[in-house]
């Protein structure tokens, strides 16, 4: 397929105007063809479009979203070859990663499909009438209902799985809503030959085209502009902690706010107890070196804290990480604006009272373009104490080692730690045993505890959390991955004394889905009786 350069509303192409290209991280070279910033109509259009669409999508039957669904990820497997070479040229992302990222890109769609067969995902709930109770109890009956059009910011560092057909864009689609994706700068090709497959996914499955538009941008005006617009009910985000508060911002103060679901940064604490440690340590070091430098550590689950003992088997462990960093060779970056915050933040660590550079590797021959070095600090357990900003994320291959004098210092951490995604626990069934505070405390701190295993690698799953208390996320309710995450595009409604033929199918009296429902407190998949 032939790159337009143009922004897709509801399959038309968007106008033309100033225009940015993406660059090739490995090299610095721009990438043709220019793509063409979307203007004020074309933000208007596609919000339109989308409320147009929004009165039959939204009131589509489950099978027909599902099969929507399954088409786009036909299209996109289809695909696949082409995808992947753009995708390596926009990202440097190795090309089996990428092909892994397409199967997991359409992988997710089916998985909405399959949750779209059975209404259940809906909730519905159903409290039948007593007419003889005084007053007389109503017909309540209730499930979620899709929220309206959704704005989704594309994510630099996954250009398939967290863009424009990834996660939020499969969930808010599987729950009903037309779906206007703000394509990430980074990776426009991409980004573009995506949004043809969901185009003509809606065409041959004979959908309204509003359902779907994307638009590109490469500052923060057209995503400003889709937040701020009253058609739009909700918005989904990966990216910086900066750039997620400021969309959240930006809702709230709408006339009228909407739910912003951001994922942040996180630094995701590693917590390496003391049995864990002296029966495994150079294993666990190991572990955590690939985990760390998994995709150039570009990853929001990447382990940036490791708190480990004083005590003589961590000599073992700070060895294994040492020479494994200072062996590693030299990592592209995905963008020229990640690699200069990584550089800018891992040089200040290196000058920090407090924090010494415990390992480097060999700089980058000159000419690597977007390119980065894997680094390991140190601190001592005061120091981490008194520096709140040691917590933050540092987005790339690097990673803080806290050191302790006191198993006890573990739970004082842990209590000041803010929000991540993760949090992990390299323990044996003693020091679980011994320190079960830890994990008291951590359930209020992350979304998800790992426990012997490295927090990098997302199942896209029923029971994945993927989401945590602030930072890490705008609302620790929720999830952006795996089948919860299309609660977030939902909302219940409730109807009291409704004509059977009114309400939606998931409700009626037959139950002609046949889904789960709560009816009168009991889970089941009866008909209504006596109705
Ligand atoms: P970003 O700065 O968060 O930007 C993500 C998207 O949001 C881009 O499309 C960006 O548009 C848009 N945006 C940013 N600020 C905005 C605003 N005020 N109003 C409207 N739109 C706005 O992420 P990035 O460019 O991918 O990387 C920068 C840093 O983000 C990294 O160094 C890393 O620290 C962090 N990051 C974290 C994760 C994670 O999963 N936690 C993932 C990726 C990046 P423009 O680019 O067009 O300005």
């Amino acid at each position: 397929m032939e790159l337009t350069g143009k922004s897709l509303i509801a399959s038309q192409p968007g106008s033309e105007g100033k225009t940015f290209r993406a660059f090739e991280p490995a090299s610095g070279a721009a990438i043709e063809p220019p793509y063409h910033v979307a203007s004020a109509a074309d933000v208007e259009l596609a919000a339109q479009k989308a409320v147009e669409a929004f009165a039959h999508f939204g009131r589509a039957p489950g099978t027909a979203r599902a099969a929507l669904l399954k088409q786009i990820a036909a299209n996109i497997d289809a695909l696949a070859e082409s995808l992947i070479d753009r995708a390596h040229q926009e990202s440097a992302l190795p090309k089996p990663r990428l092909k892994s990222e397409v199967g997991r890109t359409s992988g997710q769609l089916r998985l909405f499909a399959k949750v779209l067969q059975d209404g259940s995902w809906t909730m519905p709930c159903i409290d039948r009438p007593d007419p003889a109770r005084k007053p007389p109890k109503p017909d309540l009956r209730s499930c979620l209902r899709p929220i309206g059009p959704v704005v989704i910011f594309g994510a630099s560092n996954f250009p398939l799985a967290f863009s424009v057909a990834g996660g939020d864009t499969a969930s808010a689609l599987a729950a009903g809503n037309p779906v206007i994706v703000k394509a990430h700068p980074a990776h426009p090709g991409t980004s573009e030959l995506v949004g043809a497959a969901i185009r003509d996914a809606i065409r041959e499955c004979g959908m309204h085209p509003g359902i779907f538009s994307l638009l590109f941008d490469s500052g923060v005006s057209v995503g400003a502009a889709l937040v701020q617009h009253p058609a739009v009910k909700a918005v989904g985000f990966t990216g910086s902690l900066v750039a997620g508060r400021a969309l959240f911002d930006l809702a709230a103060k709408r006339p009228e706010p909407i739910p912003v679901y951001a994922e942040m940064g996180s630094t995701n604490p590693v917590f390496v107890l003391p049995g864990a440690l002296a029966a495994r340590a150079p294993e666990i070091a190991a572990q955590l070196f690939a985990s760390v430098t998994m995709g150039a550590g570009q990853f929001c689950t990447k382990p940036g804290l490791i708190f480990l003992s004083k005590q003589p088997p961590a000599v073992e462990f700070v060895h294994v990480m040492q020479e494994k960093i200072s062996q590693a060779a030299p990592f592209t970056m995905l963008t020229s604006g990640i690699r200069s915050a990584f550089t800018r933040e891992t040089e200040a660590r290196t000058h920090r009272i407090g924090v010494t550079l415990a390992a480097a590797a060999p700089m980058a021959p000159d000419g690597e373009s977007f390119s980065a070095i894997a680094s390991l600090f140190e601190t001592d357990f005061p120091t981490f104490l008194a520096s709140s900003d040691l917590s933050a994320e540092v987005f790339g291959p690097t990673t803080l080692l806290v050191r302790y004098d006191d198993p006890r210092q573990l739970l004082e951490a842990a209590r000041g730690l803010a929000g991540h995604l993760t949090a992990t626990v390299f323990a044996t069934a003693d020091d679980v045993q011994k320190y079960p505070e830890l994990i008291a405390i951590l359930e209020n701190k992350v979304g998800r505890i790992v426990f012997n295993s490295v927090p990098t690698g997302v199942e896209v799953t029923h029971a994945m959390i993927h989401g945590g208390p602030y930072p890490a996320s705008t609302d620790s309710r929720t999830t952006s991955v795996g089948s919860q995450s299309i609660f977030r595009f939902a909302r219940p409604v409730c109807y009291q004394d409704c004509p059977d033929t009114a309400l939606p199918a998931e409700l009626q009296n037959a139950n002609p889905l046949g889904v789960w429902r709560m009816i009168d407190g009991e889970v089941t998949r009866q008909p209504v009786l006596g109705a």
